[in-house]
């Protein structure tokens, strides 16, 4: 009986073998799909929401990839811009790679080209503190950034017509105790050698920066600075690398460049949004939706439906420890009361080092 068994196995594997090529048999289901995976937050009025990336390195600087795969990266992760910074004064990998420091941006720029990625032209000035790490981008030469003093980088940075991003301000290798915006950072900003300050660097935030953006009225930024391969450092299945969010009139390089130099922009990191009032206003607006839904005649009482179309998960608070957390793409319905008409506070929307968004729902019929 055994014996059949194997000789009828045996039998149905050589047929099935011989209607294939024996040259060549394919897997296709092993290869993982081509997918990008789109963060859903909406336009706001006037302006496109664009999902951006201004910090990362490759091998042409500390980082251990080729720039071709911080292109594909960005593409499965569902940005829309991005900066390849390498550093101007450390390429510890320069006994085994030539070129220059141009070099990451020349190789990045066919794929970027393909999978419809705006790729900034950038670089990163490195110094000790003070002034620290510098992120020019929109420049056209990292090449003549290669000089002694920071202050000559950064005014041949903006001879090219850089946007200069002063990088993680509160990290501890250089500031082992506090941020602090020394004199140098304060004459930088006068002279308008510093545009933008990142806020949100990696896995840190610095609070404090905040509000050092907003009263200078200033770029907030928020980036990976990703050295290693995205996924893994990051959790992109449940949740998406630290970005900018940048409102652009229009999805081109010099939209970006001209919403950058307007402070239109927002750090989203984890589950926190952070930058100047207006715009949270105005994407938390163009996010969730609230209209009447019928009534209850159980409880006596108006039904509302509260939706939220956006990837941003809003925890928001009515006072008197009334806490409501709204999923990303999900709606709720939640009985009429006197404080879904007042002032709601949104926690984790941030305006300020120490203060969140206050809106009100604005209804639909
Ligand atoms: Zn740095
Ligand atoms: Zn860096």
């Amino acid at each position: 009986m055994k014996y059949s068994i194997v000789i009828f196995i045996l039998v149905f594997c050589t047929l099935k073998i011989n209607a294939q090529n024996l040259n060549n048999v394919q897997f296709p289901e092993m290869i993982r799909p081509q997918v990008r995976k789109e963060i859903s937050i909406p336009d706001i009025p006037e302006y496109l929401t664009l999902k951006c990336d201004f910090h990362m390195h490759t091998v042409f600087s500390d980082g251990i990839v080729w720039p071709e795969v911080r292109v594909d990266e960005a593409w499965r992760e569902g940005l829309d811009v991005i900066a390849i910074t390498d550093h101007i004064e450390n390429q510890p990998s320069k006994k085994f790679i030539s070129g220059d420091h141009n070099s990451s941006f020349e190789l990045a720029q066919k794929e970027a080209e393909v999978k419809n990625i705006i790729l900034i032209h950038a670089g990163e000035i490195t110094r000790s503190m003070p002034p620290g790490h510098l992120n020019a981008l929109f420049i056209t030469d990292a090449n003549k950034l290669d000089v002694e003093g920071a202050e000559d980088a950064l005014k041949e940075a903006k001879k090219q017509g850089a946007f200069i991003i002063w990088n993680h301000p509160g990290w501890k290798a250089q500031q082992p105790d506090t941020c602090l915006l020394m004199p140098m950072h304060e004459d930088f900003l006068r002279k308008g050698l510093i545009n933008g300050i990142e806020v949100f660097n990696e896995k840190e935030y610095y609070p404090v920066t905040l509000d050092w953006c907003l009263k200078r009225k200033i770029a907030v930024i928020g980036t990976s600075d990703i050295h290693d391969i995205t996924s893994m450092i990051y959790d992109l299945v449940n949740s998406h690398r630290p970005m900018t969010l940048v409102f652009a009139k229009s999805r081109t390089l010099e939209s970006v460049k001209e919403a950058m130099f307007s402070n239109r922009t927002v750090a989203y990191f984890g589950n926190m949004l952070a930058g100047p009032e207006y715009l949270l206003n105005e994407i938390f607006k163009a996010s969730v939706k609230i209209r009447s839904t019928g009534h209850s005649d159980e409880d006596k009482q108006d039904l509302f439906e509260v939706s939220n179309t956006s990837a941003i998960q809003y925890v928001i608070d009515f006072g008197s420890d009334d806490k409501l957390t709204l999923q990303p793409g999900a709606s709720v319905i939640i009985p009429s009361n006197n404080m879904l008409r007042g002032e709601i506070k949104i926690v984790n929307l941030l305006t300020g080092t120490n203060q969140c968004l206050h809106t009100k729902f604005s209804f639909q019929n």
